[in-house]
């Protein structure tokens, strides 16, 4: 579609309380309710050459709340929901482990599952993303947690609605009410002068300064 200079970089975006409203465990389409800015939010990312990539826990399916076809009619439906207002996602991760779930292969202590990164290094990979040129939005504390474990520039932290913790707020570069707000600032932060990607430490000095 584009041919930005590659590697590229991607807005990482959390599903539930930042595309979507927050129903616990959302697993029927009518439930997929698109939150108020969304499609003005990710349209001004894409504008502004991020790839979007969805990243979301979904250890319902490790519970046995629902299945992986439902879950993945409801992801079909949003990516057409979204492709009908001219959003395109790359790619949609999802993680359906948890480690107290009924499911047993599916009842394990994963590397995807946010606050863990694997996800994030999944599309990394896949997508050929840079990482550290890349953006994280979402609306807990493991959303957070993931962008920094996986080295993202800027790390957003939306209300869609809810009360957030003070050391919530604090972890994150900064905490906005939804999806609209956070791309417009996260853009903005790319004619900050400390936009520009690090010079590559010279050999000797890679290992300094560690902390
Ligand atoms: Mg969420
Ligand atoms: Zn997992």
């Amino acid at each position: 579609m584009n041919t930005l200079e590659s590697p590229r970089r991607a807005a990482f975006l959390d599903r539930d309380g930042v595309i979507n409203e927050e129903r616990g465990y959302a697993h029927r389409i009518e439930d997929f309710v698109l939150l108020p800015g969304v499609v003005e939010g990710l349209s001004t990312l894409q504008r502004a050459g991020y790839v979007l990539v969805v990243v979301t826990n979904q250890a319902g399916i490790a519970h046995g709340y629902y299945s992986i076809a439902q879950y993945e009619a409801f992801t079909r439906h949003m990516i057409e929901q979204l492709a009908a207002q001219g959003i395109h996602l790359a790619a949609v991760y999802h993680c359906p482990h948890h480690p107290g779930g009924l499911v047993n292969e599916l009842k394990v202590d994963c590397e995807c599952r946010k606050p863990r990164p694997g996800m994030l290094h999944r599309a990394a990979v896949e997508l050929e993303l840079d990482l550290a040129r890349s953006v994280m939005i979402g609306d807990k504390r493991s959303d957070i947690e993931a962008g920094r474990a996986a080295g993202v520039r800027l790390v957003a932290l939306v209300r869609s609605g809810h009360t957030v913790a003070a050391s919530d707020a604090a972890a994150a570069d900064v905490l906005l009410p939804g999806l609209q707000e956070a791309a417009k600032w996260l853009v903005e932060q790319d004619g900050v002068r400390n936009a520009d990607p690090p010079a590559a430490p010279l050999p000797d000095q890679s290992h300094a300064d560690v902390g």
